[in-house]
């Protein structure tokens, strides 16, 4: 019934998570990039799916009030980052709680209560790390930005959301590569040495990491390099060569080498102070990370003589942060320098009563177990941060049959804690009010945390699968 090309007038009502406006035309759903929710439009049909239609933004008839007033960033739009650089950040902040609201509620848990959103109320400069690709422009090394869904490079040194230094960082490094012939890596070929730069800041203590991910175990010119960058900036603490010669969309490969300085950079969250080494996560919104794990906090209400179960702890953060000197503190995590790291972290913060586990949290009867048994007879308050894809069905019902009191999920999707959350709940667990948390600001994410709190029902649960 709709033709490509086709211009229709639209009432925007909604932004999605990747920042299209959405509008309804004849009951069919219709996507337009740049639109904002209160926006009429004029907009041509570019695409014609068999349930939706995509429309290029081509006239604003009436603008939306939730329009931003100010350009936010002077990158160009096509890089994905920030794609609600348009709407005022109040708005967005509406926008992410109904988008957690709508994933409870397609999961069937409309009676949950979701809070409004917390932030910290930054929207600049508040990331503390940046992967940028290399490649050549006009002949001269430079870095930028893929285009979204694209390996086409966009040059670009500067994004609102990165720190200044970072952008005087890349032009030094480019200017580097180029005095030096230092070659940049070719997808289509696998040659050429140069693949990413990848640079990391600790907040508190201002320390820096400079990562030259390379299609080799060398680079010409290295040492040099490495001593340059660190007169220029001071706060360089740490000059890393990553090797990767894979051919991977995947940044980082296995092996690092130390230039200059440390293997590590140090920040301080939360009035402790941790070691960061590159292949370990760390949240990229320092003062966003603070604000969460206090809140995080707040549910997990230790008390005297609770012990604490960190599960996908990273570098321990959580666990260290939540915990006072004498709280049992044992963690598990996937990445081994991570690991290390947290074990480091523990002695940094005379955290003597700890155990951190390297393995995969998904073996629940295994390492799960162990772990379970490591926090010694009391049940433990038990803290997830899983990646994006949630929990496994296995952990879930193992967590459920040691029956924790507590479980604090703190979660970087929403659809998938809302699904964990029903089988949370069909085990006996009663699950709290949802607390959004804005830790990326003008990005289509949004964090969550929620207490899981075992009810009479769980007990009930429990004398059951014992009587069978
Ligand atoms: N809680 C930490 C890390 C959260 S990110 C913090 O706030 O900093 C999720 C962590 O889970 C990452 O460190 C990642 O390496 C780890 N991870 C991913 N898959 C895992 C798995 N299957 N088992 C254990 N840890 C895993």
């Amino acid at each position: 019934m709709f033709r490509k090309n086709e211009i229709l007038t639209l009432d925007i009502t909604e932004v999605n998570n990747l920042g299209c406006g959405v509008a309804k035309k004849d009951g069919v759903v219709v996507f337009v990039k740049g639109a904002v929710s209160g926006d009429r439009v004029e907009a041509k049909i570019i695409k014609v799916a068999k349930s939706f239609l995509v429309g290029r933004l081509e006239k604003i008839l009436t603008p939306s009030p939730h329009r931003a007033k100010e350009e936010f960033c002077k990158a160009p739009l096509a890089c994905g980052g920030c794609v609600y650089r348009h709407i005022e950040y109040e708005h967005e902040l509406d926008m992410k709680r109904r988008y957690v609201e709508g994933a409870f509620r397609k999961a069937g848990l409309s009676d949950v209560v979701v809070d409004k959103v917390r932030s910290t109320g930054a929207c600049r400069g508040y990331r503390n790390k940046a992967q940028y690709p290399f490649g050549l422009a006009s002949g001269k090394v430079r870095v930028g930005f893929y285009e979204s869904k694209t390996h086409k490079l966009m040059p670009c040194f500067s994004c609102a959301l990165q720190p200044p230094l970072f952008e005087d960082i890349c032009r030094f490094v480019c200017e580097f590569a180029d005095e030096n012939a230092i070659s940049v890596y070719d997808e289509k070929t696998g040659k050429g040495l140069l693949r990413h730069l990848y640079l990391r800041e600790g907040k508190n203590t201002g320390e820096v990491m400079v990562c030259l991910v390379a299609n080799g175990k060398e680079l010409p010119e290295e040492e040099r390099f490495a001593r340059e960058i660190c007169a220029a900036f001071p706060r360089v603490k740490s000059v890393m060569l990553n090797t990767n010669a894979k051919d991977t969309s995947v940044i980082l490969g296995d092996q690092y080498r130390t230039l200059a300085g440390r293997e590590y950079i140090e920040d301080i969250l939360c009035g402790k102070r941790f070691r960061i080494a590159p292949a370990a996560f760390y949240q990229v919104n320092h003062d966003g990370a603070e604000l969460l794990y206090g809140i995080a906090a707040e549910k997990a209400a230790l008390g005297e003589g609770d012990t604490l179960l960190d599960l996908y702890c990273g570098i321990g953060t959580i666990g260290l942060s939540l915990a006072d000197k004498d709280t049992r503190v044992v963690g598990v995590e996937l990445v081994e320098d991570a690991v290390r790291c947290a074990k480091e972290n523990a002695m940094l913060g005379g955290m003597e009563n700890t155990c951190f586990f390297c393995g995969d949290a998904g073996d629940a009867e295994r390492l799960v177990k162990e772990a379970f048994e490591a926090c010694g007879d009391a049940r433990p308050v038990v803290v997830v941060d899983p990646p994006r894809k949630g929990l496994d069905g296995k952990l879930i019902s193992y967590l459920a049959g040691q029956a924790p009191e507590k479980i604090v999920y703190v979660s970087c999707d929403p659809d998938t804690l809302a699904r964990d959350c029903v089988i949370f709940r069909s085990y006996g667990y009663e699950i709290g009010t949802v607390t959004p948390v804005d830790m990326f600001p003008k990005t289509g994410h949004v964090e969550s945390v929620v207490c899981l709190t075992r009810s009479d029902k769980a007990t009930s649960y429990n004398a059951l699968r014992r009587v069978i």
